[in-house]
This record gives structure tokens, C-alpha cells and sequence, in this order.
């Protein structure tokens, strides 16, 4: 496996447990820019829930699955480029 493919595999799954899709308890919002991302990966790596996918598309370098992002802006915080942006849920 080249050291490519092993850096864009997930740390973990986020799947439904006991208490369901833990998204609906997020109270603030991820937003991502891709014009802004530089491609570093710290949010991957620091998302305590694994819910950033790195997809390396053209209008997006990751993704974020709202059903399990609890909205800690963990991500945000690391981001260098200020990239994602943490904003109200609903907003
Ligand atoms: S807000 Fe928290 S849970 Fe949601 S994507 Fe960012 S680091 Fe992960
Ligand atoms: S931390 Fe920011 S710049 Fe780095 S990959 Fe994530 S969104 Fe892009």
C-alpha cells in the first residue's frame, strides 16, 4: 500500500450506537472552504470523531458527516487557514 493511499484511510468509522446519530446534540456547525484549505490534514487527524474524510476532490479537499460531527471545533481551531469556520447549527 503506497503511503498515500494509508494517509487518506479513516482513523475509525463513525457509525449509530446506543445513542443514535450523535450529530443532533451539535449545537455549532463546521463550515469548510475549500479556497482556503492548503491540504495539511490537521483536522483530519485532531477530529475527535473521525468524521472528516479526506476526498481530494477539485471543489473539496474533505468532507465532514454532520450525522456524527458533534460540532467541538476542534477542527477548526487546528485549521492554520482558518479553512472551516465554526458557526451556529441552522445557520
Ligand atoms: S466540529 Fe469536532 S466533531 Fe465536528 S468535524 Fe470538527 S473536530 Fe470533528
Ligand atoms: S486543517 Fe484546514 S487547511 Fe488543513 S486540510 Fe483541514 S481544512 Fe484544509
Amino acid at each position: 500500500m503506497s503511503d498515500e493511499v494509508k494517509q487518506v484511510l479513516p482513523l475509525a468509522k463513525p457509525m449509530e450506537g446506543v445513542s443514535g446519530k450523535t450529530g443532533t446534540w451539535r449545537v455549532t456547525k463546521p463550515v469548510f472552504h475549500n479556497d482556503k484549505c492548503v491540504k495539511c490534514r490537521l483536522c483530519w487527524l485532531y477530529c475527535p470523531e473521525s468524521v472528516i474524510e479526506i476526498v481530494d476532490r477539485e471543489d473539496a479537499f474533505i468532507t465532514i458527516n454532520y450525522d456524527y460531527c458533534k460540532g467541538c471545533g476542534i477542527c477548526s481551531d487546528v485549521c492554520p487557514t482558518k479553512a472551516i469556520d465554526l458557526v451556529p447549527e441552522g445557520e
